[in-house]
Formats: C-alpha cells, sequence, structure tokens
C-alpha cells in the first residue's frame, strides 16, 4: 500500500491481535518480572474482542479513516482491561481525531495522526522518556516515521524504519527504572526488564509493517 486506507487499518489490528496472540506467553512472562503476569492474557482477549467487533458488517460509520480510528479507540476503551486500555485507546482516539475527514493517509499524515494519538496517550498516563513503559517504544517509533516522512520515504521504508526504532525502544527499557504502573511499585527491582508494555507496543508498530506491504 502506498497510502493507509480502512483496509490497511483493519488488516493492521487483525495483525496486532495475530502477533499478540502467539507471543502472549512472553508478555505474560515479561509482566511476570515486574507485575502481575497478566499483560499476555488481558491484550490477547482484549484484542480480541477489539477484532470481532470490526468484523461486523459496516454501518456506515467508517466513512473515514478518523471515524475508523475512534471506533477503534471506543472498542479498545470497552474490551482491553488494565493500564494499557485506556492508554491504547487514547493513542486510537487522538489519531483518529487527527485524522479526521481524510479517507487515506500518506506517510507524512500517518505520523502526524500517530503523533496526535501519543500525546493523548501521555495526556492518560502522563508517561515521560525513560519511564518504563510503552511509551518508550511508541515515541521514537513515531519520531522515526516522522523523520523518514520528512525525507520522502514510502509507506513501506518508512514504517519499516518505525518498527526498527520500536525495538531499540523497548530494548532500552531493559536498565530503566520504573516510574509508571505497577513496575515501579518494585523500584530498584525493575531494573533489568523489559517492560511488557513495551513489548505489546512494539508488536503494534511491527503488525502495521506487515499491514502496509500487503
Ligand atoms: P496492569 O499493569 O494493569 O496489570 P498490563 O500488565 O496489561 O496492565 O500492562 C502493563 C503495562 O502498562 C506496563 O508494562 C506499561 O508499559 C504500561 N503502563 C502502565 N502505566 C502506564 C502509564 N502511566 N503510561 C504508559 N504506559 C503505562
Ligand atoms: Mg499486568
Ligand atoms: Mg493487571
Amino acid at each position: 500500500a502506498t497510502a493507509v486506507t480502512n483496509g490497511v487499518i483493519i488488516d493492521w489490528l487483525a495483525r496486532f491481535h495475530d502477533i499478540v496472540a502467539k507471543q502472549r506467553a512472553y508478555l505474560t512472562e515479561l509482566d511476570s518480572a515486574i507485575g502481575d503476569a497478566d499483560h499476555g492474557v488481558n491484550m490477547d482477549r482484549g484484542l480480541a474482542q477489539v477484532v470481532a467487533m470490526l468484523d461486523q458488517p459496516a454501518d456506515g460509520s467508517d466513512a473515514s479513516t478518523g471515524a475508523l480510528l475512534e471506533r477503534i479507540g471506543n472498542a479498545l476503551l470497552t474490551s482491553l482491561g488494565g493500564a494499557p486500555g485506556p492508554l491504547y485507546s487514547a493513542l486510537f482516539l487522538g489519531a483518529g481525531a487527527a485524522a479526521g475527514e481524510r479517507t487515506r493517509l500518506d506517510p507524512a499524515e500517518l505520523a502526524d495522526s500517530l503523533r496526535a494519538g501519543l500525546a493523548e496517550l501521555v495526556r492518560r498516563g502522563s508517561a515521560e522518556s525513560g519511564d518504563k513503559t510503552m511509551f518508550d517504544a511508541l515515541d521514537p517509533a513515531v519520531q522515526a516515521l516522522q523523520k523518514a516522512a520528512d525525507d520522502g520515504a514510502g509507506l513501506g521504508p518508512a514504517t519499516a524504519a518505525a518498527a526498527a526504532a520500536a525495538v531499540a525502544g523497548r530494548e532500552a527499557t531493559a536498565p530503566m527504572l520504573a516510574r509508571k504502573g505497577r513496575a515501579s511499585y518494585l523500584g530498584e527491582r525493575s531494573i533489568g526488564h523489559v517492560d511488557p508494555g513495551a513489548a505489546s507496543a512494539t508488536m503494534l508498530v511491527i503488525a502495521l509493517v506487515e499491514a502496509v506491504a500487503q
């Protein structure tokens, strides 16, 4: 695809769920080290419901990319539990509000939309860089996407750059001291483990690369 259409977005969510379902044990293992061992099951169960909702026959409300992203944001809020529910929801609601009436997003528009979504996520959870959260994977990803778009990259290379940045951001959470969420209760004992939310957020970006490649 050269632009993100509603078809790409629906495929994106389905692929996100597929990856999470396959990596469910890994996500739970990460959360058992610094949390309550439910991130894998939480994400798998919540995303399965969201994908099922997206499969329902179109009711005409998805005329625009913004409307679909907002529908996903609302579905995440009702379906996804724990800390990530309102956070991933805010990401999609903010992205949808920014995408507005457009019916396709080129790389620069995608970057703008996701940057707005990330701002919503931060407004919701007040995570900053280095707090050891999903933000530490998503923020570098959106920055890399933006830079690639500014450099004139197509959607494939631009999303691939975002995924590489997300992977690096995820790995960089290991030495961090957690300052948000459950892991923050562990203090120094949170050091030395990859953040579960940074791992699932990286899967979100990898799923986008896959959806765009179709
Ligand atoms: P819970 O902590 O409620 O059991 P999960 O285990 O599903 O929920 O998700 C934990 C993840 O949520 C963490 O690894 C972290 O990335 C993310 N998280 C928690 N609080 C915040 C926050 N305030 N901002 C951003 N991400 C957060
Ligand atoms: Mg947990
Ligand atoms: Mg929990």
